[in-house]
C-alpha cells in the first residue's frame, strides 16, 4: 500500500486498500478543484448565509457531483468509494455546508433504487449535472426522531396525489429543486402507510419556501422550512411501485446516510488536526513554540492516535458498504462514534489556539460550531445507540 500525498495527511496511515489508482487521482483533482474554485468563496458564502447557486453546476462539470451513478444516467459510474473520497475532499476543503454528500449519497440513490426506469431517466442526468439540486424532507416540527409520527400526507386523487404538509430543519431547502417527501399516503396505517413522494419544485404550484433558517453553525447551508399546500402530484411522483414502501426505503438507505456523516467527521477530524499542528509549531509562550510544551504534544498525541483509530474504522465500514455488507448497527456505530469524536478533538484543539481559537477569522472556531450539528442530524446519536442496543 502506498503513503498518501496530500498536505492534508495528519495521520500516519497508508492508504485504505479500496483506494484504487483511480480514486488516488479522483482525490488530487476533487483537491484542486475545491481549493481553486471554492474555497477562496468560504467566507463570503457564511456573510450571505448560502452558497452561490452556480457552485452545483461548476461541481457538476468537474465530475463531483452522483459520481456513483451509472453512467447511463449521467453518472460517473463509480462506488460509494468515489462518494467517499469526494466527500472527504469536501471535508479537508472547510466546505462543511455544501450539501452536495446529500445530493449524491442520499437523494440520487432514492431515485437509482426506487424509481422507475422513466424517473430515473428524467432525474438523475439532471441531478448529476446540478440542473437539479435534491433534498429530503422527512422532520416536520412536530416530528424528527420519530419519523412514524410525520403528519404529511399525500391524499390519492384522480390519477395522483394531492400533498399537505410542512417541513423544518432541510438541507439545500433555498436551491432544491427536486424534493423527496416523505409523507403518510395511508395515515391510519403507522410505518406501512409511509411513501415517499418527489416533487419537482420549480414547476409545482402550493409549494412554497419558508425561512432560511439561523444556526449555530455551518453559515452558508441553506437549511430551511418548506410548506406543501394542496399541491397537486402526478401518479408518477410517488417513489416505488407502490404506496407504502416508504419506510423500508428509508431503512435501507439510512446507513449510506450514516455512514456518509462519518466521513465528513473524519475528515473534519484531519483537518482540525493538520490546522492545530501548524498553529502550535509557529505560536510562541514562554520563549517557546506552544508545541514544545509537554501538555500540547500529550494532548495531539491523544488526538492522533483517537483519530487513526477512528479512521481506521472509518475504512473498515467504507469497505463493507462497497461489498453492499454494511449492517445497521455498524453504520450507527461509525455515525455514533465518530462525530462524537469530531466534538472532542475540534474542541481540543480550539483551545490549543487560546484566544485566537474563538475568534471568527480562525477556522477552527467556525470548526467548532459546525462540528455540532453532527451528532445531532441523520438520527440523533441518542437513535444510533437505540439502533446498536438492538444488536445486544
Ligand atoms: C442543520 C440541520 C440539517 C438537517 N437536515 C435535514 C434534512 O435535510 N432532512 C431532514 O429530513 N431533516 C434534517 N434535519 C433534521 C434532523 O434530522 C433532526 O433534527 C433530528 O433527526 C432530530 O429530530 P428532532 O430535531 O425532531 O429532535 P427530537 O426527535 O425531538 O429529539 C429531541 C431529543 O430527544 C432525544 N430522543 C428522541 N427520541 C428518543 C428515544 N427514543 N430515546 C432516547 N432519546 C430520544 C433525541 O436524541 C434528542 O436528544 C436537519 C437538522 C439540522 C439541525
Amino acid at each position: 500500500m502506498s503513503q498518501s500525498g496530500s498536505p492534508m495527511d495528519v495521520l500516519s496511515l497508508p492508504r485504505p486498500a479500496w483506494m484504487t489508482e483511480d480514486l488516488v487521482l479522483l482525490e488530487e483533482q476533487a483537491r484542486r478543484f475545491l481549493d481553486g474554485e471554492f474555497v477562496p468563496h468560504i467566507d463570503a458564502w457564511n456573510e450571505a448565509g448560502i452558497m452561490d447557486r452556480s457552485v452545483w453546476t461548476k461541481a457538476g462539470e468537474a465530475g463531483l457531483l452522483c459520481a456513483s451513478m451509472p453512467e447511463e444516467y449521467g453518472g460517473a459510474g463509480g462506488t460509494f468509494a468515489h462518494e467517499a473520497v469526494i466527500n472527504r475532499a469536501i471535508a479537508l476543503a472547510g466546505l462543511d455546508s455544501f450539501g452536495a454528500p446529500l445530493h449524491s449519497g442520499i437523494v440520487a440513490p432514492y431515485i437509482l433504487h426506487y424509481g422507475s426506469e422513466e424517473q430515473k431517466k428524467r432525474w438523475l442526468p439532471k441531478l448529476a449535472t446540478g440542473e437539479l439540486i435534491g433534498a429530503i424532507a422527512m422532520t416536520e416540527p412536530g416530528a424528527g426522531s420519530d419519523l412514524q409520527g410525520v403528519k404529511t400526507t399525500a391524499r390519492k386523487s384522480g390519477n395522483g396525489y394531492v400533498l399537505n404538509g410542512s417541513k423544518t430543519f432541510i438541507t439545500n431547502g433555498q436551491h432544491a429543486n427536486l424534493i423527496v417527501v416523505v409523507a403518510k399516503t395511508d395515515p391510519k396505517a403507522g410505518a406501512k402507510g409511509v411513501s415517499l413522494m418527489v416533487v419537482e419544485a420549480d414547476h409545482t404550484d402550493g409549494f412554497r419556501r419558508g425561512r432560511k433558517l439561523k444556526k449555530l453553525g455551518m453559515d452558508s447551508a441553506d437549511t430551511s422550512e418548506l410548506f406543501f399546500e394542496e399541491v397537486k402530484l402526478p401518479a408518477e411522483a410517488l417513489l416505488g411501485n407502490e404506496e407504502g414502501q416508504g419506510f423500508v426505503q428509508l431503512m435501507t438507505e439510512l446507513p449510506q446516510e450514516r455512514l456518509i456523516v462519518g466521513t465528513a467527521a473524519i475528515g473534519m477530524i484531519e483537518r482540525a488536526l493538520r490546522l492545530t499542528i501548524d498553529y502550535v509549531k509557529e505560536r510562541k509562550a514562554f520563549g517557546k513554540a506552544v508545541i514544545e510544551f509537554q501538555n500540547t504534544q500529550f494532548v495531539l498525541a491523544e488526538c492522533k492516535s483517537e483519530a487513526t483509530i477512528g479512521k481506521v474504522f472509518h475504512d473498515h465500514c467504507v469497505e463493507r458498504h462497497i461489498r453492499r455488507e454494511l449492517d445497521t448497527t455498524t453504520a450507527s456505530m461509525a455515525k455514533y462514534w465518530l462525530t462524537d469524536l469530531q466534538g472532542k478533538i475540534v474542541d481540543r484543539c480550539l483551545q490549543l489556539f487560546g484566544g485566537y481559537g474563538y475568534m471568527d477569522e480562525y477556522p477552527i472556531s467556525r470548526m467548532y460550531r459546525d462540528a455540532r450539528v453532527q451528532r445531532i442530524y441523520a438520527g440523533t446519536n441518542e437513535i444510533m445507540k437505540l439502533l446498536i442496543a438492538r444488536s445486544l
